[in-house]
């Protein structure tokens, strides 16, 4: 697959980056003193690449940031990989929480709803290669997204981590130390757990950075059906990535999934730095990056970018219906 006429696609999305730089709604993140203080710029960053590696960008787009839960989609991939489909979601559920992102909920049957959310990643994150030591553990997920990044053939330092983010955030994450003690009480982490070594495994996923160039392949990757477009590598097996993209259009969005269901029909997910990827099912994946987000902690550009873009390019599931 190739878009035929590039410089066209090119210039309209051009259009729509402009267009949505007067978005200034929103407020930025400011949990930690640290993100508060990294985000006072008005940054907005663009970029797509197709599931054949056609790559192009706007504005802001190596501005590195924190992916937060953008990397929810990718450890649940890794764990269905690992683990496999009924193990997880023998642990996790498929639904939408109905609440927000870092609601403290389990579903019926004593489940985080889903791995979009915080509880459901900090389960994931709490098995993830959990015979290794936490560096190593840390190492392992950091080196795996470099890889489904294609950094190889990018840039070394455009998937990296963020130290001073990371214990800023480590310092003042009270909400996710609350799931964390709940999910041990309630079973879903096991006894022999330390419960700090979880949350500190999680954060440390949270706080893997990367820029919209970068967070584009990934997406792509996705897009593409597990295989890296930059390197031609199968990085995550086809079925994962189906359900993952199955759970993004679910609950990638937090308590607004079901809307951006209705008015994009793209499987998406936010973070609430104000990254954004929107994947088009083996066409390819945009990354966005603009750090004021809306009360459901989406970023408020991504969403005007998204509906311009299916404004001109119809891309919704049921477009064609
Ligand atoms: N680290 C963030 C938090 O736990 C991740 C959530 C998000 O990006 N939606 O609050």
């Amino acid at each position: 697959f190739e878009i035929a006429d590039f410089p066209t696609f090119l210039g309209d999305l051009r259009q729509m980056y402009d267009a949505t730089w007067n978005e200034n709604e929103g407020i930025t993140t400011n949990y930690t003193q640290y993100l508060n203080e990294y985000h006072a710029d008005d940054a907005w960053g663009v970029s797509f690449c197709s599931v054949d590696g056609q790559r192009c960008g706007f504005g802001s787009k190596t501005k590195m940031f924190t992916m937060q839960a953008l990397m929810n989609p990718f450890l649940y991939a890794m764990s269905l990989d690992e683990l496999g489909h009924e193990k997880i979601h023998s642990i996790v559920g498929q639904e939408t929480s109905g609440g927000q992102y870092n609601v403290i909920k389990l579903d019926d049957q004593g489940r985080p709803h889903n791995p979009m959310g915080n509880a459901g990643a900090i389960l994931l994150a709490s098995l993830y290669k959990d015979d290794l030591n936490k560096s190593d553990r840390h190492e392992s997920f950091l080196d795996k997204m470099r890889q489904i990044s294609g950094i190889q053939s990018v840039d070394e330092s455009s998937v990296s981590f963020d130290y001073a983010a990371f214990m800023s955030e480590r310092e003042v994450c009270h909400r996710n130390s609350s799931i964390s003690y709940y999910l041990r009480e309630k079973g879903c982490i096991d006894n022999k757990k330390n419960v700090e070594h979880v949350l500190d495994v999680y954060t440390q996923m949270c706080n893997v950075t990367v820029n919209t160039d970068s967070l584009s392949v990934l997406a792509a990757t996705l897009a593409n059906g597990g295989i890296c477009p930059i390197t031609g590598t199968q990085q995550l097996s086809n079925d994962s990535v189906k359900s993952t993209l199955s759970c993004m259009l679910a609950a990638g969005m937090n308590d607004h999934s079901g809307i951006w269901a209705f008015q994009v029909g793209l499987p998406a997910k936010s973070g609430v730095t104000g990254g954004t990827m929107i994947i088009i099912p083996n066409f390819g994946g945009f990354a966005l990056y603009s750090p004021k987000i809306d009360k459901s902690a989406n970023s408020v550009r991504a969403a005007k970018f998204a509906h311009l873009l299916n404004e001109k390019f119809h891309l919704h599931e049921y477009d064609p219906v």
